[in-house]
């Protein structure tokens, strides 16, 4: 009996078939099913599963899964679902994701640094007012979550220029970029940063992290920027301090309801951003090409790329 690879998704048609292309040409000695094209047997026979936003009793009917690969790089509903005694989960780390998402967060750090949301309010009124101009080698950047994605950017902004700190759960060394971590080391960071990236992944210990008191010790003016996850700001109280100006401007491109409900409060608030998850697409090609490559090295060698876990839940 040959090994299958089944791919489990809740994706469109459209987007599962692009997946299913890419992959199958990526593996070409493999043999890659979507699950509602096996058979009991097939199922029996898959070691390996490509996941995306899969229902838990759909992953349940592969009885013999030796690990499972993400297509996405968050992954804080597959743990949410997973048994305890559940196969290794293998989020993407794909260089291409992080090259977009150094992309998206030098794009809007440009945007608040050049007042852009400012002179977009001007316009509306007809208003000719000109702001201080401020130096890239005058603006504190803090971002919070130094991993795959944070370093990737915190690195592509001191090429730009910008004073860069991160924070992560440990310590680490990063060229060029002041590295905090643990509680005082959040409090110390955030104190100083004109622009606050969040860039962590949704656990049971960032949820609610940013909340009205952590951005009470934000300087006066700063501005935030969300490319991780919705709840890891608790939003009502983001909108009082936006209300109150102790922030000027946010970005926001993941939110605690997606597709952002149209009676939301954040869609007209002057000092908000709406971006509608589009900082760092997974890329089908590349993202087959590392799925490939691990799925290989597991065939050759029987070692498992890197796995989520399950206890820090990410
Ligand atoms: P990662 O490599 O796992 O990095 C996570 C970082 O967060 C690490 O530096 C980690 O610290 C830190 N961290 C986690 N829990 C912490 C805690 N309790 N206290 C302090 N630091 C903590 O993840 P990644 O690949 O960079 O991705 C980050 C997140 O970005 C993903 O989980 C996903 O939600 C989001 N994302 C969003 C998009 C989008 O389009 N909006 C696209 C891709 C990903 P250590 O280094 O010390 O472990």
């Amino acid at each position: 009996m040959s090994d299958i690879i089944t791919l489990v998704s809740q994706l469109s048609d459209d987007q599962e078939a692009a997946y299913l292309g890419a992959l199958r040409k990526s593996l070409p000695g493999e043999v890659l099913l979507p699950l509602r094209e096996t058979s009991a047997q097939q199922r029996a026979q898959s070691s390996i599963a490509i996941v995306a936003n899969p229902r838990p009793a759909d992953v349940a009917r592969l009885p013999n899964l030796a690990w499972v690969h993400s297509l996405w790089a968050g992954v804080e509903q597959l743990v949410a679902a997973w048994p305890k005694d559940g196969p290794p989960i293998v989020r993407l780390v794909d260089p291409e994701m992080s090259r977009t998402m150094a992309e998206a967060v030098l794009a809007w750090t440009y945007y608040l640094q050049r007042d852009m949301p400012t002179y977009r309010l001007q316009q509306t009124d007809r208003q000719w007012c000109q702001r201080v101009y401020r130096k890239p080698s005058s603006m504190e950047i803090g971002i919070v979550g130094l991993g795959t994605l944070g370093t990737c950017a915190a690195e592509r902004l001191v090429r730009a220029g910008f004073r860069v700190n991160g924070w992560s759960r440990t310590a680490k060394n990063v060229d060029g970029v002041h590295v905090y971590h643990g509680d005082t080391g959040l409090n110390d960071m955030l104190t100083t940063a004109d622009i606050v990236i969040c860039l962590m992944p949704l656990t049971s210990d960032t949820r609610g992290l940013i909340d009205g008191a952590r951005i009470a010790q934000m300087k006066r003016g700063a501005a935030l920027i969300n490319f991780a996850r919705g709840p890891i700001i608790v939003e009502a109280e983001l909108l009082d301090a936006l209300d109150r100006g102790l922030l000027s401007h946010a970005v926001l491109d993941v939110f605690d309801i997606e597709p952002l409900p149209l009676q939301s409060r954040l869609w007209e608030h002057p000092r908000v951003t709406i971006l509608p998850h589009i900082s760092a697409p997974t890329d089908v090609h590349t993202a087959a090409s590392v799925i490939a490559a691990n799925v290989s090295e597991y065939r050759k060698t029987g070692k498992l790329p890197a796995s989520v876990d399950l206890t820090r839940g990410y």
